[in-house]
């Protein structure tokens, strides 16, 4: 299948989820999810319309970034080890696994001057042990402390829900991440702005539309998994 016909049936997906949630489809973002596939893949997504491109892996990374430059925006979903940090922040535009304070001070250092990075703070709403990020009840307190880093904006809050065969099983979770949100939104923080929800994959991303995500990560189902 063309990456091009999977992107149409996705579309008709999200605009069919955000019509239940009696949202504006144009307000959900996709990134689609290149860490299974070719560099020659990805470029068919970017040629299908794709403005965002995620991957986890730093190898992997850096080999897209140089193919394929800045015509698109650069979103690094997988867990950043803080030695990395100087080797991708030049090219990447979001950072989703924001969870520790020692990234966020490496993130710091290793911007240039005035460059500010837009990151995802993970929460781990499940608390399945095998997943990263904070507890739902450290969130806001983490996010405070972020203000020492003025390189480091908040744009929201990530999760990754379990694998689920009936993804209605992971509405509840999408939904506390979206209350979490709303949260740390009113406190109305210079630094963490925390207006984006980046939640829902291949499997669940209906279930993420419907309870607000605004930037869904898809792999499998886009570009497929080679
Ligand atoms: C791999 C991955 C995805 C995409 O998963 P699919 O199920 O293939 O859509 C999304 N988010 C993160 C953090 C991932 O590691």
């Amino acid at each position: 299948m063309s990456v091009e016909e999977n992107l149409q049936r996705i579309q008709e997906r999200i605009n069919n989820a955000a019509n239940v949630a009696g949202r504006n489809p144009e307000d959900i973002h996709i990134v689609a999810v290149t860490k299974y596939v070719t560099i020659e893949r990805a470029e068919e997504a970017v040629k299908a319309g794709i403005k965002h491109l995620g991957e986890n892996r730093l190898e992997g990374a850096m080999e897209k970034y140089e193919a394929i430059g800045d015509q698109v925006s650069w979103h690094f979903i997988g867990s950043l080890q803080s030695r990395k940090v100087k080797d991708m922040i030049h090219a990447y535009d979001y950072i989703h696994s924001l969870d520790r304070t020692s990234l966020a001070k490496e993130i710091n250092k290793r911007s240039e001057e005035g460059q500010t990075v837009k990151c995802f703070v993970q929460v781990n709403v499940s608390g399945e042990e095998s997943k990263a990020g904070l507890a739902p009840a450290q969130t806001l307190e983490f996010i405070e402390t972020l203000k020492k880093y003025p390189a480091v904006e908040v744009v929201g809050l990530m999760t990754m829900a379990p694998y689920e065969e009936k993804p209605e099983k992971v509405r509840d979770y999408f939904r506390n991440l979206k209350h979490l949100r709303d949260e740390v939104r009113l406190q109305g923080f210079p630094h963490a702005p925390c207006k984006e929800l980046s939640m829902g994959m291949s499997n669940d991303f209906e279930i993420a539309v419907e309870e607000g995500a605004t930037f869904i990560r898809v792999g499998s189902s886009l570009v497929g998994e080679e």
